[in-house]
């Protein structure tokens, strides 16, 4: 059992559908609410324990009624939990997700994902240490991120970096990192002025980019490979890209090639773009083995 540690977010969506957007000043009546658990820590977290991972979650909650739901979701998806923390007097990280009108308009507050400071995740040293892999995003602050590089370069800890939501970041992080998996548009803010193509190549096996319905894009040292996505019938792909980090981890811990783990990958992430929900669709081992 490849051993995952998921360092990043957690946040509670609130979704509300509405025929119409409200305009400034303007109240209207919404369709339908619901509160879904989401954050990219939280949902790769998921996705790699219905892979068949040992899953441990580095992050933290508020002291609120959002915070025990989503502990109770780590909990019922299989989740050691041991350095998720209530924070004390600070609300849980939340999306207010608005569907409307043919697309979404969101608003992130943060909460609680802004004490997942270097301090707190010191306290899991030993894990980290430990893991086959970490995964880490960068809905959590920045210096956490190069922290844990640096503890992951020290140790030999392979770290996956998904850097979304899209943010500049240090060179040192970048080298730290054993792989990087922006979309497109994150790979233009990290690497900005160059191409595509020029990026791959300057981090061969290292920079995959993922592509959407394309694909997942890699330089191996002499070609550019491209890993075709599978073809589905999409109808929600809220979490495709997370479902595609964890799976890619958990081949890769597992010991399986970069090629062979792309696919596996985009596999899974095929498959749960075809339920909606971000956590909703995420596969299990025997789905995405059945399909391969
Ligand atoms: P993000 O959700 O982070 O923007 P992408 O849109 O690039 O990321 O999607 C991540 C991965 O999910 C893709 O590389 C692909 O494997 C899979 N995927 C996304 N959209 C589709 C789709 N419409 N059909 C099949 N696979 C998809």
């Amino acid at each position: 059992m490849a051993k995952i540690c998921v360092i990043g977010s957690s946040s509670m969506d609130l979704v509300v559908t509405s025929s119409k957007r409200p305009s400034a000043g303007e109240t209207v009546l919404g369709d339908s609410f619901a509160t879904v658990p989401g954050g990219k820590g939280a949902n790769q977290a998921v996705a790699a324990a219905r892979l068949g991972a040992e899953v441990t979650m580095i992050g933290c909650i508020g002291d609120d009624y959002y915070g025990k739901a989503m502990m109770d979701n780590f909990k019922s998806n299989g989740i050691l939990i041991n350095y998720v923390e209530p924070v004390t007097g600070v609300e849980s990280g939340t999306a207010h997700i608005i569907l409307a009108e043919g697309d979404n308009s969101i608003i992130v507050v943060k909460g609680a994902n802004d004490h997942v400071t270097p301090a707190f995740v010191e306290k899991a040293l030993d894990t980290i240490r430990t893991a086959d892999m970490v995964l880490i995003q960068q809905e959590i602050p920045e210096d956490t991120v190069s922290y844990v590089s640096d503890i992951c370069r020290e140790f030999n800890v392979p770290m996956l970096l998904n850097p979304a939501p899209a943010r500049p970041i240090s060179n040192s992080i970048i080298e730290n990192a054993s792989y990087l998996t922006p979309n497109e548009h994150e790979c233009s803010v990290l690497f900005t002025g160059m191409s595509t193509t020029e990026a791959l190549r300057k981090y061969p096996n290292k920079l995959f980019i993922t592509e959407g319905s394309n694909g997942v894009r890699f330089y191996d040292g002499e070609q550019e490979v491209l890993v075709p996505a599978y073809k589905v019938n999409a109808i929600d792909t809220t979490g495709a890209g997370d479902t595609f980090n964890a799976a890619f981890a958990v081949a890769l811990a597992e010991g399986k090639s970069l090629q062979d783990s792309v696919k596996f990958g985009n596999r899974a992430a095929s498959l749960s773009v075809t339920k909606f929900g971000a956590q909703g669709g995420m596969p299990t081992r025997a789905e995405v083995e059945e399909s391969l």
